[in-house]
């Protein structure tokens, strides 16, 4: 006897299938015949995945500029798990871990190199700031919470020390036993080139596609040798959108000689999340069906590719033994205002709807979904 059968799930390649849940896991997937304390049929037009993950955001409720709470970015959103990209370094991670523990969505934290996390806006201009024994303790307090690291490698970040910091991020994640990578790229100093050079399979290259000059492409347009070479030897791209952080052009032109995005994320908080231009998960995610990619392109971008980049061997997946986390969505053709980080517009013909998140197996609709039929 199950808990749960969700019957005629329709998965993002538009196959039907019925998915048993039992003590918060993935119990069986299938056409199944067996018997469950609830069934729930999902509407005609509704679409299931693994749990959404964004792997960029920052939802320290006590940071100064970046913050917001986990469950209006995250279930609100028909996300399951969000993943903050730094907002805490080692003196306020106990903190943050302790807020996370009232949320309804899994919180996962890559702990900023400074101590500080993003209580500045220039946390490694000093370098006294990446203490590397209290980022450690931090760690090995916090293992399965903390599950990487974040470096923001730009100019406003880094002051006067270019490339040094990279250097003292490696060594930590080193010590730390190879944990995830995630470095941000903005403006120079230190150069891309300089960046790309030094990253290695599984970092995680995060503002892949903003516009800035010192991004991705060269002046003509073509991709840089650097990061040509970085991609071939294993490195992530990830695309953190954000309010400053994301170009159509660069992302057209880059979709255009296939280098698309391992992970799609939102690089939301409060701000971005009211004001545009991110909003949701779902609206970075319809933009980039706008831009060509398929559906099941784009989901496996929040759902496996996110959990493998992470290493959340528990979600991602529809397998018997993952984590019982689903997104329940629609997919509406209607005309969608899409605007980037530079200002420009574009008309999405394609718009991801999240209806519900379900967590261990427990149903939370989103607004959309209280107003729409999702199960028969
Ligand atoms: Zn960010």
């Amino acid at each position: 006897m199950y808990d749960l059968i969700l019957r005629r799930a329709r998965l993002p390649d538009d196959t039907l299938t019925d998915i048993a849940v039992s003590e918060g896991k993935i119990a069986a997937i299938g056409t199944l015949c067996g018997a469950a304390k609830q069934e729930r049929v999902l509407a005609e037009g509704v679409y299931l995945s693994a749990g959404w993950i964004d792997a960029h955001v920052h939802c320290y409720a006590r940071s100064p500029i970046y913050h917001d709470e986990p469950d209006r970015l995250g279930v609100d959103a028909g996300v399951t798990t969000v993943v903050d990209a730094g907002s805490t370094g080692a003196d306020d991670i106990d903190d943050f871990w302790r807020r996370t523990r009232q949320a309804t969505t899994r919180v996962q934290a890559l702990l900023n190199i400074a101590r500080s996390g993003m209580a500045t806006q220039h946390e490694l201009a000093d370098l006294t700031q990446i203490d590397a024994p209290a980022a450690l303790a931090a760690l090995r307090r916090h293992a399965g919470f903390a599950v990487g690291l974040k470096a923001r490698m730009s100019g406003s970040v880094v002051g006067e020390n270019g490339i040094t910091p990279l250097y003292l991020a490696r060594s930590l994640q080193q010590a730390a036993g190879g944990l995830p990578l995630m470095v941000h790229i903005g403006n120079a100093p230190p150069d891309l080139d300089e960046i790309a050079d030094l990253l290695e399979a599984g970092d995680i290259l995060t503002h892949c596609y903003h516009g800035k000059p010192n991004r991705i492409l060269t002046a003509a347009g073509a991709l840089r040798e650097s990061v040509r070479r970085a991609l071939a030897r294993g490195v992530l791209l990830d695309v953190g959108h954000g309010s400053a952080s994301f170009s159509f052009t660069v992302a057209r032109a880059a979709i255009a000689c296939g280098i698309l995005p391992h992970t799609i994320s939102s690089d939301i908080y409060c701000r971005n999340r009211l004001h545009g231009p991110v909003y949701t998960l779902a609206h970075v995610m319809s933009t980039f069906l706008s831009l060509g990619m398929t559906l099941v392109q784009v989901i496996a971008c929040v759902t496996e590719r996110a959990a493998a980049a992470l290493r959340l061997s528990d979600r991602g997946v529809l397998i018997p033994g993952a984590q019982a986390d689903f997104t329940l969505f629609s997919l509406r053709r209607q005309p969608l205002p899409l605007r980037d980080a530079e200002g420009l517009t574009l008309t999405g013909d394609r718009h991801l709807i999240p209806l519900a998140a379900l967590i261990a197996g427990r149903c939370y609709l989103t607004e959309e979904g209280r107003n729409s039929d999702v199960f028969v």
